[in-house]
């Protein structure tokens, strides 16, 4: 893969439903309500074509090599934006210069939805599964695991619980991260499910990150109240972030 050199938020579409657990607190309803905007109502945004933009040279805009963060406000396979999909894939094949990262909670909707000339995988593509808890992990882990995709990882945030994943996660998942939830309504995140989704990463010998605490978190039985701009310094405290050898063992 291209080396990564910067990121850039790539929010083709807006709006979404809520789908599971993770999704009761979610900060893009938040936010509309505060707009007085309908958060169901899914449309493009104006950035749609944003990674094959040109200068008036006609260079393109997003230099090579930048890892295009897409969907912030949206699910990239949400139902709705099933006619605009195609563009975007043709957008992300224009680009082989450039990453593309997409976190799904959709993972049913991905086969359906990959393009004609997908094969393998496009190799500057990662698909990312959030599972929250068991009951999501024991739903989504089989369907990511069988799809045919060269970069693919677990997304566990807000984690909502401890979580299992079995045994056959390290042939095909690159990556794992958690983390807890922010909010005034943010539930609990404990660190023993933390630790617990790092041991079977490192017996599994996946990579896994720990990006932040979330507002409520436990350790050693205690409730800790943590402000939103500490919580990814407190997890990176915590130290146990791991990086497997075989990283880029799919790709
Ligand atoms: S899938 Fe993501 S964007 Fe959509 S409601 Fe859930 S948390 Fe929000």
């Amino acid at each position: 893969m291209t080396p990564i050199q910067t990121s850039q938020i790539w929010n083709l579409w807006h709006g979404c439903h809520r789908k599971s657990e993770g999704c009761q607190n979610c900060y893009v309803f938040r936010r509309d309500a505060q707009n007085g905007i309908d958060s169901n109502y899914v449309r493009k945004t104006a950035s749609f074509n944003l990674p094959v933009r040109r200068n008036r040279r006609m260079q393109y805009k997003i230099p090579s090599g930048t890892e295009m963060m897409t969907c912030f406000t949206s699910d990239f396979f949400i139902e709705e934006a099933d006619a605009w999909r195609g563009e975007a894939w043709q957008m992300m094949r224009e680009r082989g210069d450039l990453s593309f990262f997409i976190v799904t909670k959709r993972p049913e909707r991905i086969a359906q939805n990959l393009p004609g000339d997908w094969g393998a995988g496009y190799g500057n593509v990662i698909i990312y599964c959030t599972m929250e808890n068991q009951r999501r992990a024991d739903e989504r882990l089989p369907l990511l695991r069988d799809l045919p995709l060269p970069h693919r990882g677990i997304i566990c945030e807000p984690l909502l619980g401890d979580i299992n994943f079995g045994d056959d996660f390290s042939s095909w998942c690159e990556q794992v991260i958690v983390g807890g939830e922010s909010g005034s309504k943010a539930r609990i995140c404990d660190y023993t499910w933390v630790c617990h989704i790092r041991s079977q990463c490192v017996a599994a010998g996946v990579s896994f990150h720990f990006k932040q605490t979330g507002a409520i978190f436990r350790k050693d039985g205690r409730i800790y109240r943590i402000m939103r701009r500490i919580q990814g310094e407190q997890a990176r405290k915590a130290g146990i972030d791991y990086t497997a050898n075989h990283f880029d063992n799919n790709g």
